[in-house]
C-alpha cells in the first residue's frame, strides 16, 4: 500500500517536472519569437519605412549619417549682406518649340512682385517673379556697391505687351514674321512672359561695351543668372546674340552651365540624359 502511494507520488512529481519543462520551453520559444519580431520592426524603421509613408531616404540619412543631414538641406551662400539659396533651381525652358501654356499669362500674375525703383530704370515694366526677386535685387545692389550702375530695364512682360512688341518688329522687317521672331519672340514663347529673366540697362548692343556688361560676365552666375542668347548658340536658341538679356536658372545651374559651356536648351537635355 505504502509502496503504491510512493510510486503514485513519484509519478505525479515526474509528470509535474515534464509539464514544467514543457511550459518553460514554450515560454522560451515565445520570448525568442517576440525578440525576432521586435528586431525586424526596428530594422524596418531604420530603413525609413515609417507608418505614415514619408520619404524613406530622409529617414535613412537621419538614422545613419547625421552629418549629411546638415548638408542635405539648402546650401546658403552669402553675397555681401545677402544670403541666397545656391540649390534653388528654375529651369523652365521657353522658346519657339516650347511655348508657355495658354493659362500661364493669367496664372503667373499671382507670383509677380514689384521691383523697387532703386534697382530699375524703366517705369513701364516693373515686375519680376517672386522667386527671382531676392537674387536679382542682391545682384543689382552688389553691382551698385562695386560702383557699377546696373539697373533692370525690362523684366516681366505680359502676352499683350509681347504681342505689341512682336507686331512692331514684324512691321520693321517688312512683314516677315519668321525673321521678326529671331529678334522679338512671339507672345507665349518669350522668357519675359515668365518673369524669370530681365534685360539690363538698355535692350541694345551698346550694353556689351559697358562696365555693367563686364560686371555681369564676371558675377552674374553667383546670383544664378546666365547670358541666355550668345552668338555661338544662335543655331540652338533661335535668337540673335543679346548681351543685355539674362535669365535666372539658379546659382548651381548657372555655374554648371558656364563651366560646361551649355545654353539652357543643351543643359536641360544634358540633365535629362543623366537621369
Ligand atoms: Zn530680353
Amino acid at each position: 500500500m505504502q509502496d503504491r502511494r510512493t510510486a503514485r507520488r513519484k509519478a505525479i512529481i515526474r509528470r509535474r517536472i515534464f509539464f514544467g519543462g514543457c511550459f518553460l520551453s514554450l515560454a522560451l520559444l515565445v520570448a525568442v519569437i517576440v525578440f525576432i519580431v521586435n528586431a525586424v520592426v526596428t530594422n524596418n524603421n531604420d530603413d525609413g519605412v515609417s507608418s505614415n509613408g514619408e520619404n524613406s531616404a530622409t529617414s535613412e540619412v537621419t538614422s545613419s549619417k547625421t552629418e549629411e543631414v546638415v548638408s542635405s538641406g539648402p546650401t546658403m551662400v552669402t553675397m555681401g549682406e545677402y544670403t541666397l539659396d545656391a540649390d534653388f533651381s528654375m529651369l523652365l525652358l521657353v522658346n519657339a518649340q516650347n511655348p508657355l501654356p495658354d493659362t500661364y499669362d493669367s496664372d503667373v500674375r499671382a507670383d509677380l512682385v514689384e521691383i523697387d525703383k532703386i534697382y530699375r530704370n524703366n517705369d513701364n515694366v516693373t515686375q519680376i517673379h517672386k522667386d527671382v526677386y531676392p537674387y536679382i535685387t542682391a545682384m543689382v545692389a552688389n553691382a551698385q556697391k562695386d560702383g557699377v550702375d546696373l539697373k533692370v530695364w525690362s523684366p516681366f512682360r505680359s502676352y499683350a505687351i509681347q504681342k505689341d512688341l512682336f507686331n512692331k518688329q514684324v512691321a520693321r522687317v517688312g512683314g516677315d514674321e519668321a525673321k521678326a521672331a529671331t529678334v522679338v519672340a512671339r507672345p507665349g514663347t518669350s522668357e519675359h512672359n515668365t518673369g524669370l529673366c530681365a534685360d539690363f540697362n538698355m535692350a541694345s548692343d551698346t550694353f556689351e561695351t559697358t562696365k555693367m556688361y563686364e560686371w555681369m560676365v564676371e558675377n552674374a552666375e553667383d546670383y544664378g543668372f546666365v547670358m541666355r542668347y550668345s552668338a555661338e548658340k544662335q543655331a540652338i536658341t533661335g535668337v540673335i546674340h543679346e548681351s543685355w538679356h539674362w535669365r535666372f536658372v539658379g546659382i548651381k545651374n548657372a555655374k554648371q552651365m558656364n563651366a560646361l559651356g551649355l545654353c539652357l536648351e543643351e543643359y536641360v537635355e544634358h540633365l535629362d540624359k543623366q537621369n
